[in-house]
């Protein structure tokens, strides 16, 4: 039997195994969807602390995973994370908060991760330390639990029919990704809960364009308006995207929730089950300090 099961694959799943299982325990993780259907496989990997609440909390989960991240940026080649310089702007209306200001510095800095690579970079990281990945759909946490004593539920929107949780909506994202015309600094505008930012993010793969944020849209198929949209926002920072070429589209839905949920609770039967989701546009800036506190809260009960 198992100590561990982490029901979900994608970045707080596999960032709350690799921490459990460096510290030993036998952890495997179920995951039901692959990658490019994932929230984190979709995600601009940009480290900001962007529609999550509460902002408090995220704020003091995205400074221990800016950290982290920091220190994966120096192996970039191996981890997929890098440490790039940016430009901001929206920080005039008073939308970023100053402790997050001092942390990036100025000119700001801050790590980005190319998730394509960053991904496969936990599941070896993971491996490393015993735990193991299958591709596998829970109907239930019972299910899970008639496996393992110990759960941990990282399903992101799935938690909406995992755990009956209601307060799960999905905040619809549309990317775009474009060859690349020499962009090597990343640009973000963005204000208190608008449907529209204008960033760019320079990745290996791309120049990656964003974005939108449609509270409870669901359609995952792309819009040609909205491609259409971003791409002339881009255009106007940077004259050269104007004539890119379109390299990929992508539609991912972000697990919104009115306040992360990272609790725990015994299930019927006895399991214990830690809930780690709801990230909304931030879990991957937040995954390392998620995962610790998933960790502290099995160690409160003496099972981290
Ligand atoms: C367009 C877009 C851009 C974004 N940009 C950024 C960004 O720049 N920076 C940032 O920090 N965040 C960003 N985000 C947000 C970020 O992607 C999410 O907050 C994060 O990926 C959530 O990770 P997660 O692991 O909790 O959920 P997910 O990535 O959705 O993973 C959920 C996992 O659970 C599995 N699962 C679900 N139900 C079941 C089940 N019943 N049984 C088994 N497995 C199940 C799924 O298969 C999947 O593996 C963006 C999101 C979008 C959509």
């Amino acid at each position: 039997m198992d100590e561990v099961i982490v029901v979900g694959g994608g970045v707080s799943g596999l960032t709350t195994a690799v921490l459990l299982a460096e510290r030993g325990k036998d952890v495997r993780v179920w995951s039901r969807d692959p990658d490019r259907e994932t929230a984190s496989g979709i995600s601009g990997g940009l480290c900001w602390p962007y529609r999550i609440e509460p902002q408090e909390k995220a704020l003091e989960w995205a400074v221990r995973s800016f950290r982290h991240f920091a220190w994966l940026s120096e192996q970039p080649r191996q981890t997929g994370v890098r440490l790039v310089r940016g430009r901001l702007e929206g920080a005039a209306s008073g939308t970023v908060p100053p402790e997050w200001l001092s942390l990036i510095g100025s000119p700001p800095r801050t790590p980005i991760a190319d998730m394509q690579a960053y991904l496969p970079y936990l599941r070896g990281r993971l491996a490393a330390a015993g735990g193991r990945c299958e591709e596998r759909s829970a109907a239930s946490l019972a299910e899970a639990a008639a496996e393992a004593p110990v759960v941990v539920n990282c399903t992101g929107l799935g938690a909406r029919e995992l755990a009956g949780d209601s307060g799960m909506r999905p905040v619809r994202g549309q990317l775009v990704v474009v060859e690349n015309p020499g962009i090597e600094e990343w640009y973000l505008s963005s204000e208190e809960g608008a449907a529209e930012t204008t960033y760019v993010l320079p990745q290996p793969y791309g120049l990656l364009l964003g974005g939108t944020a449609d509270d409870g849209a669901e359609d995952t198929t792309p819009d040609p308006a909205v491609t259409r949209a971003v791409v002339e926002r881009c255009a106007r920072v940077h004259p050269g995207i104007a004539g890119a070429r379109i390299l990929d589209v992508r539609v991912g839905l972000r697990p919104y929730r009115p306040r992360v949920r990272l609790e725990a609770e015994t299930l019927p039967g006895g399991a214990l089950c830690v809930h780690n989701y709801g990230h909304g546009g931030a879990g991957v800036t937040v995954s390392w300090g998620c995962a610790l506190e998933a960790v502290r809260l099995l160690d409160a009960e003496g099972l981290g």
